[in-house]
């Protein structure tokens, strides 16, 4: 089989490989579209560290490295999988937990110690034409959900978890800092929880003008204090939760213009505040009387991203390919531009990394097959 081989930051080629066999918990994917999250991408670049295991991993030779967002049709399974069968289509809507750390054998493989992401960690990641994996991380898609989106869900899961942890109540008023592909869908998910008005602030008219096609109301930050803003709209409260959906290098979480800092200060008093995108700042700084006095409520995701159970009855990942089937969320707008075959691997990296240039809102997919 073809596989992407990472062998340093930047550096990574097309190669012919032995096709894996699956363990007896694994199953066989045949990987049919693929696509790179900004992280991985910033990784593949050396702007973000990668763990400790992929590096070993690259340094043997073995650097199947990244594509954690992907849909795949089992082809082969392991003699202790009796969850999913050959020819479901499933997507990677979490992370693979250790098994034996205290969480894991207390049964709380979502706080996992040593928990990690499909391509990023010990296992492969499915920039591949097959990828074999433990049943652990995958969901189901169903028939009406497409590859093209199935390889999209996974932000959408982690969306889901975190929308989920925040608690939101039917006629809270809710904000999102920057409305791309994480804070749109957070946005989504904050009506479908109940809100009873979403503001969208970005300074991207394209992602104000997709916000507002989805029911929230844009405040184009280029033009106006996005903070006054929110709190003028809300006879000088401030929305009860704020989700800052922007990652990057940001230093100060209390004071300035960061997006973190700007979701902290428009958050009403005792409001909840969810940091969505991945901050690449070693330190940040919080002032804790500012923290004390407003006393606002910061939320981290617990624990295992898309597998994140939402209730006895559904974990965030299944619900998520529900909420996409049902045409109850909608996220074809930000499945991004197709590629054909892993040879364009580079092409996916470059696009998925300035994606403004390209005109794209979403990162862009290989389709494999
Ligand atoms: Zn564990």
């Amino acid at each position: 089989m073809k596989a992407v081989i990472t062998h340093g930051i930047g550096d990574a080629s097309v190669e012919e490989i032995e096709r894996p066999t699956p363990d007896d918990d694994e199953v066989l994917l045949e990987i049919s579209q693929f696509q790179l999250s900004i992280t991985e991408v910033w990784m593949y670049q050396g702007k973000l560290s990668i763990s400790a295991a992929l590096r070993e991993r690259i340094e043997r030779g073995d650097g199947r490295a990244f594509g954690h967002e992907f849909c795949g049709t089992v082809v082969e399974t392991g003699a202790d999988v009796a969850e999913l069968a050959v020819g479901d289509r499933v997507y990677g809507a979490g992370k693979l937990s250790c098994g034996s750390c205290p969480y894991c054998t207390n049964g709380w493989n979502v706080l996992c110690e040593r928990s990690e992401t499909i391509g990023l960690g010990e296992y492969p990641g499915a920039a591949a034409e097959y990828l074999a994996i433990p049943t652990e991380p995958l969901c189901a898609v169903p028939d009406a959900v497409s590859d093209r989106e199935a390889a999209a869900l996974q932000p959408l899961a982690d969306a889901l978890g975190r929308v989920h942890d925040a608690d939101i109540y039917t006629g809270d008023v809710v904000a999102v800092i920057g409305a791309g592909v994480m804070g749109n869908q957070c946005g989504q998910l904050a009506q479908y929880f109940g809100a009873a008005e979403t503001f969208a602030v970005d300074i991207d008219p394209e992602k104000l003008r997709l916000a507002e096609r989805f029911g929230m109301t844009g405040i184009d930050a280029s033009e106006t204090d996005p903070v006054e803003a929110l709190r003028e709209r809300t006879d000088g409260v401030g929305p009860d939760v704020v989700f800052s959906a922007v990652g990057g290098d940001q230093g100060h979480a209390t004071d300035g213009d960061d997006p973190i800092a700007q979701a902290i200060r428009a958050v009403r008093k005792g409001g909840t505040f969810v940091q969505v995108g991945i901050v690449t700042a070693e330190e940040m700084r919080f002032d804790p009387t500012t923290m004390r006095k407003r006393g606002v409520t910061v939320v981290n995701p617990t624990g295992h991203r898309g597998i994140h159970p939402t209730g006895p009855n559904n974990d965030a990942g299944e619900y998520a390919a529900e909420l996409v089937a049902s045409d109850r969320v909608s996220i074809d707008q930000f499945a991004g531009i197709e590629l054909d075959g892993l040879d364009a691997f580079e092409e996916l990296v470059e696009i998925t990394a300035n994606k403004a240039e390209y005109d794209t809102l979403g990162p862009a997919q290989i389709s494999v097959r």
